[in-house]
């Protein structure tokens, strides 16, 4: 199975990411983990990954592109990939499904999960305190939600008109959210079983 996790900071990409990968068999591969982990190296491109996070700003994309594709060139070739946080720009965008189309595969569908501003704001504040990222506090995560709405919003459109976009309503229990999840993704042919 080959999935995108489409949705703004808070709304339970992470959580039901896993989730979907333990069902479908692909890996879940988070795009802000990934970057995260190469943020902590003592290295130039760890120290600009680091501030970019910080302030709550979208990665450049070839960085992004650098860290991500040899991940998700190597779950394309064991069971699939739930991509969490990629593509998140236009050009992102455009250079995944150029890359699926060099490892000869489709993507299935693109998840895309949405809540108020006012929810993933609480969320996110409640989580600061645990998640000791850099990127939970009040004017950060302001920041995420206005470049969520600027630059990764318009992807919906951009997978709705491929046809492929699964829309879920993510201000439920996250149990609800993976059972509307996997409902419609069955309805479309896409569940464990029904894959070759
Ligand atoms: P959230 O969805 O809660 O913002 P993530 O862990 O997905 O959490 O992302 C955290 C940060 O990592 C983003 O604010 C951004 O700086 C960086 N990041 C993650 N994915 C991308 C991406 N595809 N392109 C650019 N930056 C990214």
């Amino acid at each position: 199975m080959r999935l995108l996790l489409l949705a703004p900071p808070g709304a339970g990409k992470g959580t039901q990411g896993e989730r979907l990968a333990a069902w479908s068999g692909a890996r879940h591969i988070a795009a802000g983990d990934l970057l995260r982990a190469q943020a902590g190296a003592d290295s130039p491109l760890g120290r600009e990954i680091a501030a970019h996070q910080a302030r709550g700003d979208l990665v450049p994309d070839q960085i992004v592109l650098d860290v991500l594709t040899p991940a998700v060139t190597e779950a394309a070739a064991h069971g699939g990939y739930i991509l969490d946080g990629f593509p998140r720009t236009l050009p992102q965008a455009v250079a995944a499904a150029e890359l699926a189309a060099r490892l000869d595969v489709t993507l299935d569908a693109t998840v895309y999960l949405y809540a108020t501003d006012e929810v993933l704001t609480r969320r996110l504040l409640d989580r600061a305190s645990q998640s000791g990222r850099s990127d939970d506090r009040a004017d950060v995560i302001r920041h995420r939600l206005k470049v969520y709405a600027e630059t990764t919003g318009p992807l919906v459109s951009y997978y709705t008109v491929r046809g492929i976009l699964v829309a879920v309503d993510a201000d439920q229990p996250p149990d609800s959210v993976t059972a509307d999840i996997q409902t419609q993704l069955s309805k479309l042919g896409l569940s464990p079983e029904a894959l070759p």
